[in-house]
């Protein structure tokens, strides 16, 4: 391409992209304030025989959106359940958000210890008119396994105000990339278990967090659409939960090891206050960092990454939850140990997952990164030694010892980051 070619081409690259932005703003603004509207519901029922239901508990608003203001009803992966917002004037679906729950996976457990309910939390623009918040909950065959309607009326007044920003706790921008797009992806760093005294200690952390993730691509190479916010919110005692040492303990979020009997797996109930917390620092993803040297972690599509800060694998451990929180990748490791086959992700089912496929030939999902020779197919995935497969024979949501993310899975991030900031 000559000079000229090239100068006409941004001109018009220059115009489209100024155009897009221009019908997107126009678009967000017809139909949403500037300000976060706020869903907190409770998940029951039963994993012995696969029944759920949600019921709204309460609507707040507080001002300013931080999401996306483009592409509202797209998604780039499905999710275990989705949010749409459809207005009642028109019956449009005016924003969806594909999000996980904990509450899907203890499901898949098939527990048998009876009913049982988990907080959820929603965050999505104020819609200026009224409008119905649509939970759609699937099941790991990806069946419907619950619907939920709940009626929004912007001009309800009983739409609580959240907590203005002057009585929440202190701010700390860890991290500011200087793109113009807008808006940038604004993830929180959230304290767990560490007490007024062990702020400083936390915002160690928290930096420590920043460049763990920074280091790895796509992020490196697109900091730039980033920012990293700590809010120094203190637990009045220091540590998290630690069920196979005995050891309880009254943490800010009442996160606890031992999830469904899996040790190393770290989760937090109270989602209600992550949500508060989340509000307060101004942003859409949650990364929360636990003050304890126990190994373990976990993350969930759009809730949390939740990791343990002190233990030698923090940096490897932080970036591979944050796969799943932020990208909706899946573990790509497995157990030898066939007597306890998962259930997680049945081999009759293709998995919405990005990084993993129950397809043992090709074509699959992944397949130009293959025909690139940039990715494979590789046996055992999703915990399961055989009929599930991962694009490689390492990547971050492998292994602790893998320097990177896979090609498949860096293309997934990449797709995400593109989608939130166009
Ligand atoms: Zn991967």
């Amino acid at each position: 391409m000559n000079r000229t070619a090239r100068i006409l081409l941004l001109v018009v690259l220059t115009a489209v992209c100024r155009q897009g932005a221009r019908c997107a703003g126009a678009d967000f603004a017809e139909r949403f304030t500037d300000s976060t509207l706020r869903i907190d519901y409770v998940l029951t029922g039963r994993a012995d025989s696969v029944q759920a239901a949600a019921a709204l508990r309460a609507v707040q608003c507080s001002p300013g959106w931080y999401g996306r203001r483009g592409a509202l009803t797209d998604s780039p992966v499905e999710g275990q359940s989705t949010l749409t917002l459809t207005d009642d004037a028109t019956g449009d679906t005016i924003y969806t958000l594909p999000f996980s729950t904990l509450f899907q996976e203890w499901l898949a457990t098939g527990d048998t210890v009876g009913p049982r309910a988990m907080e959820g939390s929603l965050l999505m623009p104020r819609p200026r008119r009224k409008a119905h918040a649509r939970l759609h909950l699937r099941d790991n065959r990806r069946r419907t396994l619950a619907r939920a309607d709940f009626p929004i009326d912007p001009a309800d007044v009983l739409i609580a105000a959240a907590p203005l920003p002057s009585d929440a706790a202190p701010r700390h921008r860890l991290f500011e990339g200087d793109s113009t797009s807008s808006p940038k992806i604004r993830v929180a760093l959230l304290p767990e278990g560490y007490t007024r005294a062990e702020m400083d200690l936390f915002l160690e952390d928290a930096r420590r967090a920043v460049d763990a993730i920074l280091s790895h691509e796509p992020f490196a190479s697109m900091a730039d659409r980033f920012d990293f916010i700590a809010l120094a919110a203190p637990s009045v005692r220091s540590g998290v939960s630690v069920p196979a040492q005995g050891l309880w303990t009254d943490s800010r979020y009442g996160s606890h090891f031992s999830t469904f009997y899996s040790d190393r797996y770290l989760t937090a109930p109270r989602v209600w206050r992550i949500c508060d917390d989340l509000v307060a620092a101004g942003c859409q993803h949650a990364i929360i960092l636990a003050n304890t040297d126990t190994y373990g972690g976990g993350g969930i599509l759009n809730m949390y990454t939740l990791t343990a800060a002190h233990h030698p694998k923090f940096s490897q451990v932080i970036v591979h939850e944050f796969g799943h929180s932020f990208a909706g990748l899946a573990d790509e490791y497995f157990y030898d140990d066939t007597d306890a086959l998962d259930e997680t992700y049945p081999t009759d089912t293709e998995p919405w997952e990005p990084n993993i496929t129950a397809r043992g030939e090709e074509p699959v999902k992944w397949q130009p990164l293959i025909d690139a020779g940039a990715a494979t197919l590789v046996e055992g995935a999703g915990y399961r030694p055989r009929g599930l497969y991962r694009p490689a024979h390492d990547c971050r949501m492998r292994s602790n010892t893998a320097p990177e993310f896979c090609a498949v899975c860096r293309q997934a991030i990449e797709r995400m980051i593109l989608f939130l900031t166009q």
